[in-house]
């Protein structure tokens, strides 16, 4: 397909831009190069140029979508026009904080809320994703332990079973991992806790539910060993889609957590944001909390500084937009609705998980949002791989799950169902999966070359990611 650029022709207008009705104003002192390239086009050209690329790619909107850790639910479309009200939409980040009253009461009622939800004290909604919440939460451990005087504290723990971003942010924020094994069952093995908790950790990072969906039982316990050892319980929350309204981390024992607004609470995301990964924390930590701060005073929201603050994460303010949608959400939803999105999210993936349970799952415990598969069996009776099946599913109108993660599981497959699919969508998927591992015995070869349905077939995945054509 050929890029905008390419479609552009000289002088074609698809805009009719009114009169000009105020002051001319010379701008030449402000301009940052001499020329600026942009796509010539008609209204109808973009619109058949965005449509056509639409079409390319399965959304949300297009069906079931169970990428697992990623909570591609569905997202009510009225959030969209809420979070597109002229007052939220063009709102200049330089306005003055009595120009914006409205806008920084959403930001203090939703971080209350997430508060609430997390059972924190202190929150910031800068981070603009969550590795990006994770990062800002470590240089906050940092920042914690240096005010003791505490210098010592190099260390990350993270379980092997994390995911990716957690040993990255770890080392972006200067720190070192090391590297929890899990016990057979994907819970943190505990005698390897306690071997290498000591007065160099500075935080462990950890996952509940893990990333094979199974419900951390011994958190209390690993929380009593971590603070035991004088380190910080950081909760990677990026999947509080599962929890949400039941248990909050900070009753489990942590410190901090960061959420991903663009996975539980309604954003759409996907194709590179945007995101929004909050941090929230106990009340020792919130002197280390990013700058701005909102503050609440009787003659209104001001921004406000804090001394020992980790500074400033994100220009401005993060992803204002999405927490317009979030607080849409969680207002729309109530505590209840909270809890019965949680409740549905993990009643739909235990459903599914039963309904092809005789499909090689891993582990014999109830799941909790997401389950994992493992398609070694497959793979060594039929040579169809993991990646074949997800493209076959492909074929059959669902978004593949997640492939090849978590690490410590072979061939995984990783499933996602959220609270908005509905049953019928589910036993479709469960129809599919059966009809695909029978394709496998039967025409291996199918499934070695699906998708057959989609205009791009099976791109060479290793070359893409080393050398993205990303407008091509
Ligand atoms: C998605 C996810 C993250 C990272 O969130 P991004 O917004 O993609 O940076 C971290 N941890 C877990 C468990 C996740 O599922």
């Amino acid at each position: 397909m050929k890029t905008v650029f390419e479609k552009s022709v000289k002088g074609r207008r698809g805009v009719q831009p009114s009169a000009l009705d105020v002051e001319r104003y010379d701008y030449e002192s402000y301009r940052l190069r001499e020329e600026l390239v942009l796509p010539e086009l008609s209204e109808p050209e973009v619109a058949a140029h965005y449509t056509a690329l639409s079409k390319r790619t399965f959304g949300v909107d297009d069906g079931f979508y169970p990428l697992g850790s990623c909570t591609m639910k569905y997202n009510p479309k009225l959030h969209e026009e809420i979070a597109a009200l002229p007052g939220f939409a063009n709102a200049h980040p330089l306005a003055r904080a009595d120009k914006v009253q409205g806008c920084l009461a959403v930001i203090d009622t939703l971080s209350a809320y997430l508060a609430g939800i997390t059972g924190m004290d202190g929150v910031t909604l800068q981070p603009c994703a969550g590795a990006h919440g994770e990062y800002t939460a470590l240089l906050m451990v940092r920042a914690y332990h240096r005010s003791r005087g505490d210098e010592k504290r190099t260390k990350v723990l993270i379980p092997d079973s994390a995911h990716g971003t957690n040993p990255a942010s770890a080392v972006m924020a200067g720190f070192e991992v090391v590297t929890l094994r899990s016990a057979p069952d994907g819970s943190v093995d505990l005698d390897d806790l306690k071997a290498k908790a000591g007065e160099d950790t500075a935080a462990l990072m950890l996952t509940n539910p893990s990333t094979l969906g199974l419900f951390e039982k011994n958190v209390l316990e690993i929380a009593g060993i971590v603070h035991g050892a004088g380190a910080l319980m950081y909760y990677d929350g990026a999947n509080l889609n599962a929890i949400m309204g039941v248990v909050r981390p900070g009753d489990m024992g942590f410190d901090l957590v960061h959420l991903n607004l663009h996975k539980t609470f309604s954003a759409p995301h996907g194709g590179g944001g945007p995101g929004s990964g909050p941090v929230c924390c106990k009340a020792e930590l919130t002197p280390f909390l990013p700058d701005p701060q909102i503050v609440r005073t009787e003659k209104g929201f001001r921004f406000g500084r804090g001394d020992w603050s980790v500074g400033r994460v994100s220009a401005f303010y993060g992803n204002f937009g999405v927490y317009v949608k979030a607080l849409a959400y969680i207002v729309a939803l109530g505590g209840k609705g909270l809890r019965e999105a949680a409740e549905t999210a993990v009643l739909n993936a235990n459903y599914l998980r039963e309904k092809i349970s005789y499909f090689y799952p891993v582990g014999d415990r109830r799941c909790m949002h997401e389950f994992v598969l493992s398609m070694r069996r497959l793979r060594d009776e039929t040579g169809v791989t993991a990646a074949d099946v997800a493209k076959g599913l492909i074929d059959r109108g669902i978004h593949p799950p997640t492939m090849y993660f978590p690490l410590i599981v072979e061939d995984a497959l990783m499933f996602e169902p959220t609270e908005t699919a509905s049953k019928e969508m589910l036993d479709a998927a469960a129809d599919a999966l059966k009809e695909i591992i029978a394709l496998a015995y039967s025409d291996p070869d199918a499934l070695r070359s699906a998708p057959h349905t989609t205009p791009v077939r099976r791109p060479d995945e290793a070359a893409a990611a080393r050398n993205p054509v990303v407008k091509g």
